[in-house]
């Protein structure tokens, strides 16, 4: 069974504060030209979408130079959809997150830095949260330096509590980018 946890990318999606807007134009139609496409303009970091270390680390990794290996993976979702103020290590269930893409359902809580750190050295492949952001500027320079990539902005994460699935999210080779809307999926 696939779950989809991508939102949907229109006009209408709310985008991070001091991003660009979504635009998205019909550029030829069947009616006037015989063939339909859109034309997109929009941010790097639209919709859910990867950080790449580049985002914040100078010399870090671009999106078209992370390993394909990071993108998909063993993953487990959190669920600190209750609780208040940063996700700290507490939330965490004492289990083996070595290699493991680890999703926060987080209803829009950040993960707290020391959270971060223990990521890190819990030696994490990925995180993830369906928050607009997984944290302030040291988490994600935290989580990045380690070569971390971030998923950020996914959905459809409470479905998942508990289950066992492969978490798959690929970019778009984006020449020197700094992230890339994806498609993320659950592979139950
Ligand atoms: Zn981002």
């Amino acid at each position: 069974m696939i779950v989809d946890l991508t939102k949907t990318l229109s006009e209408e999606l709310e985008v991070y504060p001091g991003d660009p807007e979504i635009k998205i134009k019909e550029w030829t139609s069947l009616e006037k030209d015989g063939y339909y496409m859109n034309f997109l303009c929009f941010g790097e970091h639209s919709g859910t979408h990867v950080d790449a270390p580049a985002h914040f680390i100078k010399g870090g990794k671009t999106i078209d130079d992370l390993p394909l290996e990071k993108f998909f993976g063993k993953a487990i979702v959190i669920d600190a959809s209750d609780g208040q103020g940063e996700i700290t290590i507490e939330e965490v269930p004492k289990t083996d997150l070595e290699g493991k893409i680890v999703l926060f359902y987080s209803r829009g809580r950040e993960l707290s830095v020391e959270l971060a750190e223990f990521l890190v050295n819990a030696k994490i492949k990925a995180v993830g949260t369906d928050g607009m952001s997984i944290g302030n500027e040291e988490v994600h320079r935290t989580l990045l330096s380690a070569e971390i990539p971030i998923f950020e902005n996914l959905t459809n994460l409470e479905k998942l509590s508990g289950k066992n699935f492969t978490f798959i999210a690929f970019p778009l080779k984006i020449k020197n980018g700094s992230g890339s809307p994806v498609r993320a999926i659950a592979l139950l």
